[in-house]
């Protein structure tokens, strides 16, 4: 008899009960079941699981896993248990995610493009300027992350006009794009850019990546969008930045903790716009099908799709 398959996820109950019902459809053959309706002892007998931002003590205690299929891209969480319970992790990999994370970026990019918070204050204050208009063409944009969801976005801002380059782990040859790797690649790519967007992993080398450091080599007047991990910058240089009147303004999809908290002083500064972590979320549509088939072929083939490189952490 097949094992079971937990589905573990922090997600409110009716939001799991969403995908659940799902991957009955998708999977009538397998047993998908919502962790607290597997009982402690058998659990050692669940081979995989399928997780939506999980909390990993609950993971923890599946602990005779092979694999791990995510949910989401981004895996950050996961990589230090999957290293000490010796799990592959493969993480979401879903054209139709890209295609959401590109549309975002569109979106904030022309946000940012045309000053529309420049029109904003100027609307609350009953203020009539007709500031200059700026071709696309003469806006650089810098994406960090050449992955599946920069490149989507790369492309997208190449359609609409904008001049674009890129920076990666390992330096990449993409028609239209200024590619650049490395610390001098980095150097370079922020000098250049009127909007740098963030769609790097987190990982230890890029922890704190967007830092007073870089910051400061941004052209005058400069925009950030940070749509990968919240601590992949440093939210206090960020608003010295900001303060300093150095940077135009940033958009903020993700943060050291969410929901943000109160208390924090990003709700309040005028120069900053907070989303609350939907530039592009998982869809139980597409993704639940991707591991719906990525599950089908392990069940054939005993094989795995690509997993995440647990030593580089994505
Ligand atoms: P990916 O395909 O793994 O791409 C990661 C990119 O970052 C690659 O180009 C990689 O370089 C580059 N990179 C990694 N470490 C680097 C380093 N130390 N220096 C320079 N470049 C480095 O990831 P993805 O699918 O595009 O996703 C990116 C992130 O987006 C996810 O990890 C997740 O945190 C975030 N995300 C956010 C949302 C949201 O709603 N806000 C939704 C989905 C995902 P190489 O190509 O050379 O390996």
């Amino acid at each position: 008899m097949k094992s079971a398959i937990p589905f573990i996820s922090r997600k409110p109950l009716e939001h799991q009960q969403q995908w659940l019902a799902r991957f009955k459809q998708l999977l009538p053959d397998e047993h998908v079941l919502l962790a607290n309706d597997i009982e402690e002892p058998i659990r050692t007998n669940c081979e995989f699981a399928i997780v939506l931002d999980p909390e990993p003590s609950i993971l923890a205690t599946f602990n005779n896993l092979k694999w791990v299929q995510s949910l989401w891209a981004g895996v950050e969480s996961l990589i230090e248990l999957a290293k000490q319970q010796q799990f592959e992790l493969v993480r979401m990999i879903d054209p139709k995610l890209a295609e959401t994370m590109a549309e975002a970026v569109l979106a904030w990019s022309l946000y940012l493009h045309r000053e529309m918070p420049s029109f904003a204050e100027q609307q609350q204050n009953k203020i009539w300027i007709q500031r200059p208009y700026r071709p696309a063409a003469e806006c650089n944009i810098g994406i960090l992350g050449l992955g599946e969801l920069g490149q989507a976005s790369a492309h997208k801002l190449i359609q609409n006009g904008f001049k674009l380059s890129g920076w990666s782990q390992t330096q990449k040859l993409i028609g239209g794009i200024d590619c650049y790797s490395g610390p001098q690649g980095l150097f370079k790519i922020t000098q250049q850019s009127d909007i740098l967007i963030c769609l790097l992993p987190l990982t230890p080398n890029t922890k704190g990546i967007i830092n007073s450091k870089l910051l400061k080599h941004l052209p005058a007047n400069a925009s950030i969008i940070n749509f990968a991990r919240g601590p992949l910058l440093n939210t206090d240089d960020l608003l010295a930045a900001l303060d300093n009147k150095k940077l135009y303004h940033a958009v903020l999809d993700v943060f050291d903790q969410e929901p943000l908290p109160q208390q924090s002083p990003l709700w309040s500064h005028s120069n900053l716009t907070i989303l609350p972590h939907i530039a592009a979320t998982s869809s139980p549509q597409t993704a639940a099908e991707i591991a719906a088939q990525n599950i089908q072929f392990y069940r054939k083939s005993g094989q795995l799709p690509t997993t995440v490189d647990l030593q580089k952490g994505y």
